[in-house]
């Protein structure tokens, strides 16, 4: 395929903000067109994603002692469409990531089932097939209960002052990004930029991106056995009249008490709308990319479902598999996806029913602008929207 130049991004003179938080996420000038590398289904094997590394040049950082993240998504219990665990090891294997320095890496997360803490998690990804010695260890970020954090602050042209991140941030030298790029219920779609800023976000960084950022108790589940006030170092929670009660004053949002409540009586805020929750989840992703260097970012176009993969899978995608695109740009790279997915027939059985050449997240989310993802971080300055799309 000849190179082509696509998408929808504006022109670097539009905006100098951009321009200088470009200079600041890359260390150099901007560039108004980024290359995509797309590898087709039938070429997805060991030759192929080798072909796919080698257009991303060099990943291993010079150190020898440099540790290397590769932030994935195992799949929560019930998920069948996450990218099997084959796929994600003949891309470490092509990327030559070093052995004894790499680990496959993800966070835990603010509601109930197998990815609350760490042990439960290892456990989970290894039955989803996430095991040594044919992959890197898996090692969840941000600690044993989700409250590993790193305070980032954020560029002044951002409206959040500063992200919460998962802690093994702070010691990591280098990162490679994969995503399976799928639909999400807030978000429109789940690329490079979800897996970003909310995959790598420590328990309070998700609670601020998705909420009013306090927890609240929830009516008649609370026994009152106070195992959340020794969890709080707030003092934010108190028992009264035999249940606990939250000051909202005291409480920073933490979200250190969720996984601690036996009876699941602590819950979150659901109350983020979409475009808010967009912009925070993008700056967010900004926020890890000036805490490490991703030095490559790869979206695997297969079993595009309705939703993410903290969902149980119904088998229903929304098109047929397409293939893995790589890139140095999360953002052109999350463009080009969307762009290729909107570009494809329907799939038999798909929840939405649409002409190729219409975007399947907005027809099946009428009320999520996916896109607004895209212009967020394109004028923070995490990359380009215009891109060139080159086949391997
Ligand atoms: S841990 Fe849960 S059940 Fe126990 S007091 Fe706190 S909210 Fe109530
Ligand atoms: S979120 Fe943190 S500060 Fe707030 S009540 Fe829970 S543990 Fe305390």
């Amino acid at each position: 395929m000849d190179p082509r130049i696509l998408g929808n991004g504006s022109s670097r003179k539009e905006s100098r903000t951009a321009d200088t938080a470009f200079r600041l996420y890359w260390g150099r000038k901007a560039v108004n067109v980024a290359d995509v590398y797309f590898l087709p289904l039938a070429d997805m094997n060991p030759e192929g994603f080798e072909r796919l590394a080698s257009r991303a040049g060099r990943i291993v950082p010079k150190r020898g002692t440099s540790l290397v993240a590769v932030k994935i998504h195992p799949g929560e219990d019930g998920n069948t469409a996450f990218i099997p665990p084959r796929l994600i090891g003949m891309m470490v294997k092509a990327l030559k990531l070093p052995v004894g320095r790499t680990f496959l890496t993800d966070t835990t997360v603010l509601y109930g089932g197998r990815r609350m803490s760490a042990p439960d998690y290892h456990l989970l990804a290894h039955e989803h097939g996430f095991t040594m010695p044919d992959l890197p260890p898996f090692i969840v970020a941000d600690g044993l209960r989700g409250t590993g954090e790193l305070k980032v602050e954020l560029p002044s042209w951002c409206t959040t002052r500063s992200a919460r991140l998962a802690s093994i941030l702070g010691e990591t030298d280098a990162a490679v990004v994969l995503s399976h790029f799928k639909g999400h219920s807030l978000a429109g779609f789940g690329g490079a930029l979800k897996n970003l800023g909310m995959g790598l976000a420590s328990r309070g960084g998700k609670l601020f991106q998705h909420s009013s950022v306090k927890p609240r108790v929830r009516d008649g589940r609370c026994t009152g056995c106070g195992t959340c006030i020794e969890s709080c170092g707030s003092g934010a929670l108190t028992i009264e009249s035999g249940v606990a009660v939250l000051n909202t004053g005291r409480c920073t949002g933490c979200g250190g008490c969720l996984q601690r409540c036996p009876s699941g009586a602590i819950g979150v805020n659901w109350d983020m709308a979409s475009g808010e929750f967009i912009t925070r989840m993008t700056e967010y992703a900004l926020a890890v990319t000036l805490t490490v260097k991703v030095k490559f970012y790869a979206n695997f176009l297969l079993n595009v479902t309705p939703d993410c993969d903290c969902m149980k899978s119904d088998g229903h995608v929304l098109v047929d598999d397409i293939g893995v695109l790589g890139s140095r740009d999360p953002v052109a790279l999350d463009q080009a996806s969307l762009d290729m997915v909107t570009a494809a027939e329907t799939a038999e059985g798909s929840p939405v029913k649409c002409p190729a050449g219409t975007d399947k997240f907005t027809a099946l989310r009428p009320q999520c602008n996916g896109s607004a993802a895209l212009e967020t971080a394109e004028r923070i300055g995490m990359g380009s929207r215009r891109y060139r799309l080159v086949e391997v």
